[in-house]
């Protein structure tokens, strides 16, 4: 399929002070925009001026829902060339989403094409100070002007592009983090392993009620026994109990994290235990009143590494490594950074240059 290019008359002016980019808010000039019509499939791939789109009030993704997206970034490197981080992985999650919420699949290997042809469009918005990147934002949702229950028949695809500022400005500072047992997230059989806005729509909730008590984010607990650990909202978990790296198994209602995943390849890489399992509350604060619970730490590719100084279970408080980054959480952050901005050796094969 062939790109159609329409450039803007209008480009804006890049952030001048990469110090207040902050995240999420600042677009750069073009966006990716491709169509899906029953019948005729995905087509009229265009990379356009980044602008408003019109949809009509009945747009079934307005109603019901059926969205999904994904997140990532591309990175500049020391010598000032582009590259991503495992993108691939992206877009087969994103089919994995799409296949739960009937969405039509997309072509992997066409969509990391257009992705590269659009960050190498908008090469000048990729931040250059360390730590800095260009959010990438691949979405998909429902656009039939319908009232009804069913799985759409249009849909739009489409890629903004946001550049962002460092996660940590004044280094890994450790998350408070609070144990959720009011709601849960995900349930089995439901969405908990896809990418799609409804799992962030009733996390909202938790979330709020965590911020009222100080505390940044929400450790969920699965939504049947309400006893084993599944992830904190935009993260997966990872514990360091006595020397050995344990994260909550996929079962179906964790959503399977590219940065989990390359954390759990590293760790083996490096001849640590690592185990996927299921792992209750309980247990992490048993260890933790046996002097075991070595390092507690978030997954996700905003922060890469989260370090969690402080979990909150009930009226149980607990500091973990005297709330400090511990020295598995600080080496991952080190070396998947490292690969990211090209700092060290791309071992694992995981950079697509732009
Ligand atoms: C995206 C996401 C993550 C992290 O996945 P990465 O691929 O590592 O960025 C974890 N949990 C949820 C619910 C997510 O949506």
């Amino acid at each position: 399929m062939e790109i159609r290019i329409e450039k803007t008359a209008a480009p804006k002016a890049k952030p001048a002070d990469e110090t207040k980019l902050g995240f999420g808010h600042i677009f750069t000039d073009h966006m990716f925009v491709m169509n899906y019509d029953t019948g005729e499939g995905w087509h009229d791939a265009r990379i356009v001026p980044y602008g408003e789109i019109s949809l009509s009030p009945a747009a079934m993704c307005l109603h019901y829902g059926q969205e999904i997206f994904e997140g990532l970034k591309a990175y500049r490197t020391a010598d000032g060339s582009i590259q991503m981080f495992r993108p691939d992985e992206n877009f087969k999650r994103m089919n994995v989403s799409a296949e739960r919420m009937v969405i039509p699949p997309i072509d992997e290997a066409f969509v990391l094409e257009a992705l590269k042809k659009l960050v190498d469009m908008e090469k000048d918005w990729v931040p250059h100070t360390d730590g800095a990147s260009l959010y990438i934002r691949p979405f998909i949702f429902a656009t039939d002007p319908y009232v009804g229950v069913r799985p759409a028949d249009h849909y739009l695809f489409m890629i903004i592009l946001s550049p962002s500022g460092a996660y940590y400005s004044t280094g890994l500072n450790p998350v408070k983090i609070y144990v959720e047992e009011k709601y849960v997230r995900a349930v089995r059989g439901g969405t908990g392993f896809a990418k799609t806005a409804a799992n962030y729509a009733i996390s909202l909730k938790g979330q709020d009620e965590a911020h009222n008590q100080d505390y940044e984010q929400v450790l969920w607990l699965d939504g049947v026994e309400q006893k084993y650990i599944e992830e904190v909202g935009s993260m997966n978990i990872f514990f360091v109990i006595d020397g050995e790296v344990i994260t909550p198994q996929l079962t179906g209602s964790v959503l399977p994290g590219i940065t989990r995943k390359s954390s759990i390849e590293l760790c083996k890489k490096w001849g640590m235990k690592v185990t996927e399992r299921r792992i209750t509350i309980q247990e992490v604060a048993e260890a933790y009143d046996n002097g075991k619970l070595d390092e507690v730490f978030g997954t996700g590719t905003a922060a890469v590494i989260s370090p969690v100084g402080h979990l909150k279970w009930g009226d149980k408080v607990m500091t973990i490594n005297d709330n400090k980054i511990g020295e598995i959480s600080q080496k991952l952050y080190d070396t998947m950074t490292g690969i990211q901005y090209g700092k060290l050796p791309d071992e694992m094969n995981w950079i697509v240059r732009v």
